[in-house]
């Protein structure tokens, strides 16, 4: 009770400027109001640990980040602002004895409300347990408001449609690689205690200093403006989030477009980090490395496409074709016009 009590305090100030939320934590249920004239798009994400973060190797404030980015992406990729955030936790008993006082849980917090504040994903309700193991859960549920009929799908790529990308790759994969558990062990065990005070604006402001550009894994930016941005400008024809990798998300929208895509590997906009990994270790991030959350998506060839979106550069990486039995669904064309088949193998982090 008393950590709910808490979450529902720094929940209050998720909600300003949020006219969907018509009553929030405290009740039997919460109300929404869905914006006139749209639909309500709903994606879930577990985040467990030992599968998709280590306490060793990843910062409790990344982790509460995280949860929440991974979800949003998902809103971004469908062109939906968010509405309102659903969050479970299952925490160890070590937790639940005193769980207000509970650094990891209150970094966790702080990182997960930054990121609900700058967003605008008002946190609206949710659960808490108590884990039987020692591994932490967390689960959110997020709602989001599409024009009606409007929703970016996966589904409809046609042949000569060109296919851009957000921002840049392989950031994620190549700075999880450098997230040893010594270094980040020792990190966290000098950080101070935070007790930071209930629903601050200005704690809100401080924790919002962590961009992707320098932590693209811990850290990531969903692509909310320029998702919807592509709705309202209509510039898609289909869309998806880049959680898996993009040899991964790619081959998800092929197969829900029934088309086939080339990839022009020169064309690929590789984050930084991954570049200072050298080859062939920068392509092999940029290319299967998951967990960049940037859109990819394909625009018909008659339709003009800004070179940013949302605040985020655009990239043309490749186009469509059509989908042949005797070919292969991607192919990614090198330096000399060398075409390889390029097959999803989306990064399978912790493996
Ligand atoms: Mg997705």
């Amino acid at each position: 009770l008393a950590l709910i009590d808490y979450i529902r305090q720094r929940a209050a100030a998720t909600r300003r400027g949020s006219s969907a939320v018509r009553l929030g934590i405290g009740d039997d249920a919460a109300i929404l109001a869905p914006p006139r004239g749209h639909e309500i798009v709903v994606t879930t994400d577990m985040s467990l640990e030992a599968r998709h973060f280590r306490r060793d190797a990843h910062p409790a404030r990344a982790v509460g980040h995280r949860t929440l980015a991974r979800g949003l992406s998902d809103l971004a990729a469908m062109g939906a602002r968010p509405l309102a955030a659903f969050l479970s936790l299952a925490i160890p008993r070590s937790f639940a004895a005193d769980p207000v006082d509970s650094h990891w849980l209150n970094e966790f917090l702080d990182g997960l409300f930054a990121l609900a504040a700058t967003s605008q994903a008002p946190l609206a309700g949710g659960d808490t347990a108590e884990s039987p193991s020692i591994h932490v859960l967390a689960d959110i549920v997020l709602l989001g408001a599409v024009p009606s009929g409007k929703a970016l799908r996966r589904s409809g790529a046609s042949p000569g449609d060109r296919l851009f990308l957000t921002g840049s790759l392989g950031g994620s994969a190549a700075e999880l690689a450098t997230l040893t558990v010594s270094s980040v062990s020792s990190e966290s065990s000098v950080m101070p205690k935070s007790r930071v005070p209930h629903s601050s604006a200005a704690s809100l402001r401080m924790s919002g200093v962590h961009t992707s550009g320098a932590h693209p894994h811990l850290y990531p930016q969903p692509r909310l403006a320029a998702g919807q941005a592509l709705l309202r400008r209509n510039l898609a024809t289909a869309c998806i989030d880049i959680s898996d990798g993009l040899s991964t998300d790619l081959a998800h929208l092929c197969a829900a477009s029934n088309v086939a895509a080339e990839i022009d590997a020169a064309s690929l906009p590789i984050h930084a980090l991954a570049r200072a990994s050298g080859e062939p270790s920068a392509l092999r991030f940029a290319l299967h490395g998951g967990e960049d959350y940037e859109l990819l998506f394909t625009a018909s060839p008659g339709v003009s496409i800004p070179r940013t979106l949302g605040g985020v550069p655009l990239t043309c990486i490749g186009s469509i074709l059509r989908a042949r039995r005797d070919q292969p669904t991607m192919t990614l064309i090198e330096a000399g016009g060398i075409r390889t088949p390029l097959e999803p193998h989306g990064w399978e982090h912790l493996r």
